[in-house]
């Protein structure tokens, strides 16, 4: 019977999920990737096999509202063409781990209410990923699951880097740094090996720019630094998020304001960054093709902000031997890639055009005293990795 492990990663709109065979080389297959966006709004299924062609494409019905519904269409999907299958393992991305959780982590009851006291620390995924566990639990209850947190990575940084500097009595409740896109990161690492063996044990600085954004520090493979914090609002701008703010302005939005709460809440997650400069959108392909002076302007901000992080991060591992973009933005915008490398020319990257435009792999010349790269993300993968390590149904790591 052929066996296989679930991926899971949900979020507040979109359901995504892959199926993975069980290794026969410890090396895991994948069979189909998949989602469901426009949950709540006008949800759209899609699959793709191992070869990319799409194998499924339709629109739902407006019933799929949330996130269990969006669950129960998958799972049905599944079990209509992989019926009879046994599933081994789920492997779910988390967004927090806290301090607590250093690795993956297999969920019970008592791991599932810990990560529910993370919520308010990543109100835009949290409950989305802890109401995915909880509906595979009701659907599936002896099949185990594995949480495979975005904070992970980062653990094992240098006490400077995870600090927040305020009281004792605060950073005692657990305010530090976290750090998150750790199974981006992770995934990057992990393959820098192979496809970048110059740099892979030097000092490298992944750019992970989707539509949440940051940069993650690393020497010889380890993060030692990144630039998402407490939560997932520091840093660089992002499609909603503004990045990294005087503290101050939040003072002021609460203190002269009178902003609730929950308003700033909203105001920092869903309003802010790339959405709130431009007015126009949070996607960074609308603001391109934009000729609006506010579009224009929050793509400099965001260049800008990237340049200045990478300056800082580069400050941290004191100089640079690589540079990767990765994630939605950074794999297939040419454009913000070229901006980020020009601002970085001082570091010694020199861009080379042709392999910017067909995404390299490396997009720097030869001459380049630092290399600059592209590489596919795959957390996807990562999960399915760990969740086989976790459940032993591969030996070693692959
Ligand atoms: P997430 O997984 O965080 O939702 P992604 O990594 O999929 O995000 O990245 C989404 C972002 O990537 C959006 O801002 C989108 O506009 C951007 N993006 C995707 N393709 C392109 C492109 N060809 N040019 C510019 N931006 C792009």
């Amino acid at each position: 019977m052929d066996e296989y492990a679930v991926i899971i990663n949900a979020g507040s709109s979109s359901l995504k999920f892959s199926v993975f065979r069980r290794p026969e080389s410890n090396a895991w297959r994948l069979e189909v990737r998949g989602q469901i966006e426009g949950i709540g709004t006008r949800p759209q299924f899609s699959a793709k096999n191992e070869a990319g062609q799409s194998v499924a494409d339709e629109q739902l019905d407006a019933a799929v509202n949330d996130g269990r519904t969006a669950l129960a269409y998958v799972a049905d999907w599944m079990r209509e063409r992989y019926g009879g299958a046994r599933v081994r393992g789920i492997g779910h991305r988390v967004v927090h781990g806290g301090a607590r959780y250093t690795g993956p982590t297999i969920v019970t009851p008592e791991v599932l209410d810990d990560l529910r006291t993370l919520i308010p620390l990543a109100p835009l995924h949290q409950p989305y990923n802890l109401a995915a566990i909880e509906a595979v639990w009701e659907r599936l209850p002896d099949v185990p699951q594995v949480a495979c947190f975005d904070t992970s990575f980062h653990r094992g940084q240098p006490a400077v880097a995870e600090l927040v500097p305020l009281p004792s009595e605060i950073r005692n409740t657990g305010v530090q740094r976290y750090g998150f896109h750790g199974l981006s990161y992770e995934y990057i690492a992990s393959v820098l090996p192979s496809v970048a063996p110059g740099i892979a044990n030097g000092r490298v600085i992944v750019a992970h720019l989707g539509s949440g954004a940051s940069m993650c520090a690393l020497k010889n493979g380890k993060s030692v630094d990144s630039t998402l914090g407490f939560t997932a609002l520091d840093g660089l701008c992002m499609g909603t998020r503004p990045g990294a703010v005087d503290p101050g302005v939040i003072l002021h939005l609460f203190q002269s304001l009178g902003l609730s709460a929950k308003e700033v809440e909203t105001m920092l997650y869903k309003k802010s960054g790339l959405l709130g400069i431009s007015g126009i959108s949070n996607d960074m392909r609308a603001l391109l093709a934009s000729t609006e002076p506010a579009a224009r302007l929050a793509v400099d901000y965001f260049v800008y902000r990237a340049a200045k992080e990478i300056g800082a991060l580069a400050a941290v591992l004191g100089g640079i031997d690589g540079l990767v973009f990765t994630a939605g933005i950074g794999e297939n915008s040419a454009e913000i890639r070229k901006r980020i490398c020009q601002a970085s020319a001082w570091l010694g990257i020199e861009l080379d055009d042709e392999s910017n435009a067909r995404k390299g792999p490396r997009i720097s010349t030869t001459a380049s005293a630092v290399s600059a790269w592209v590489i596919p993300t795959n957390e996807e993968l990562m999960i399915a990795r760990h969740t086989g390590l976790l459940l032993g149904l591969i030996e070693q790591r692959v």
